[in-house]
């Protein structure tokens, strides 16, 4: 990969806590610009829930010149062109733009990619840059900072010392609460339940009709499929008003599922019941309000750790990809000074980003009819413009 001259105020690797989608993508925009990193992931392997991401084309430039986005690209398959449908009835309410139409409109593509497809192409380019750039087994727990320095210190007794430290250590961020304090998300009362269905057992009428959003009262349901169509995922919000545990892979059945969706449309249940048992797992949804500021001093943040979302816009890991784009620029621009560097990060993306986390909010209300407006009246990303952000081109 092209390198761009180092900034001279770096004078070690940079600290990147969680190998997540936003802390990899940081680390690749970093080599990219010059800047050596060292990733600080808790887990003992690397590895992804099995569910599907869509990759808009705000993000999807991003991939593409970071170089991974042509082999996901292959790897995905052609996306199929959406379809926003009512829950009540099945009836076409919107329908998404020509596939075709976003490379010529944004310069990049659509895709609905498998998440370990995504973090298994963002990990080998990282490692192939730098073979020692991720380490595993490191929980962050706290953090020192002066001047000069940030001290980062882990669970297993290890710590280590850098000019910057990055927290994309997820909704749950301890580097978020070391630097600015503990803030609980709350639950939104709603629960999400997800599921991958080999195309095998999908009914006909699902693959006929395969991107559809399903919205009604209090609910709604997407499927598209994944890895050209051999995989259909699937994913459900409903309300639950009593959720407690934490997680995103909580085990569920599919009578559970079923009841929480028996009412809507036929190939929607029918899908439901194809799930194979052991592949239905849920969450709680949490939200959080936006933060004023991501950056104190030697450390910032990016991804869920600085702007947890909701997901009826998706654009969480969107968000996640276009930070970690845009934090490598801002380092390449910046020669002289981390707070340059910084500040130029955050000016260009907490609007943005922060705008998005309440938008996704307020776009679940009106997709799930808690307004007068009834159930479908909310926008998707494609209608609030959300592609036409190119966090390669951005100024910064
Ligand atoms: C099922 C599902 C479907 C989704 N679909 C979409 C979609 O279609 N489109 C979209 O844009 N978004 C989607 N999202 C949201 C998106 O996945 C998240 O917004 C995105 O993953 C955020 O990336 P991140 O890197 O900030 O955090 P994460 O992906 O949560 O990564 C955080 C990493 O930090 C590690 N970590 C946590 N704490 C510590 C610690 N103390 N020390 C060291 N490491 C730590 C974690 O193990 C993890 O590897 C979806 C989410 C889910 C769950």
């Amino acid at each position: 990969m092209a390198t761009q001259p180092r900034a001279r105020y770096l004078d070690g690797p940079v600290a990147i806590i969680g190998a997540g989608i936003g802390g990899l993508t940081a680390a690749l925009s970093l080599q990219h610009s010059g800047v050596a990193v060292r990733v600080f992931e808790q887990a003992r392997a690397l590895r992804e829930i099995g569910a599907g991401v869509t990759i808009t084309p705000n993000a999807m430039n991003a991939l593409d010149f970071l170089g991974i986005g042509p082999a996901l690209a292959e790897q995905a398959g052609e996306t199929p062109r959406y379809v926003v449908r009512s829950a009540a009835d099945g009836r076409e309410l919107e329908r998404g733009p020509d596939p075709g139409s976003f490379v010529p409109e944004f310069g990049a593509s659509y895709r609905n990619l498998h998440r370990g497809d995504l973090h298994l192409a963002l990990t080998d380019a990282v490692t192939k840059s730098d073979p020692d750039a991720i380490a595993l087994d490191h929980r962050f727990d706290h953090l020192e900072q002066d001047g000069e320095t940030v001290i980062a210190h882990f669970s297993n007794g290890t710590t280590f010392e850098a000019p910057a430290l990055i927290g994309a250590d997820g909704g749950a961020s301890a580097v978020r609460d070391a630097v600015f304090g503990g803030q609980d998300a709350s639950y939104t009362g709603h629960v999400a339940l997800r599921a991958l269905v080999p195309f095998t057992r999908v009914p006909r009428a699902v693959i006929a009709d395969p991107y559809a959003l399903y919205v009604g009262t209090g609910r709604s349901l997407i499927h598209y499929p994944l890895r050209r169509q051999t995989t259909m995922n699937l994913l459900g919000n409903a309300q639950a008003p009593q959720w407690q545990a934490e997680g995103w892979s909580i085990p569920a059945t599919v009578e559970e599922f079923l009841g929480l969706f028996d009412d809507f449309p036929e190939p929607v249940r029918e899908l439901i019941a194809a799930v194979p048992e052991q592949h239905l797992f849920k969450w709680g949804l949490r939200d959080r309000e936006p933060l004023p500021a991501w950056t104190r001093g030697r450390v910032t943040m990016l991804g869920d750790a600085a702007h947890p979302m909701t997901p009826y816009l998706g654009q969480g890991a969107c968000m996640a990809i276009e930070d970690g784009m845009i934090l490598g620029r801002a380092f390449a621009a910046s020669s002289q000074d981390l707070t340059e560097a910084f500040s130029r990060y955050e000016a260009a993306r907490r609007d943005r980003a922060n705008g998005v986390q309440l938008a996704a909010r307020y776009q679940g209300t009106q997709h799930h009819g808690s307004t007068a407006s009834g159930p479908g009246s909310g926008k998707t990303a494609a209608t609030l413009g959300l592609f036409s952000y190119n966090p390669v081109t951005e100024p910064i």
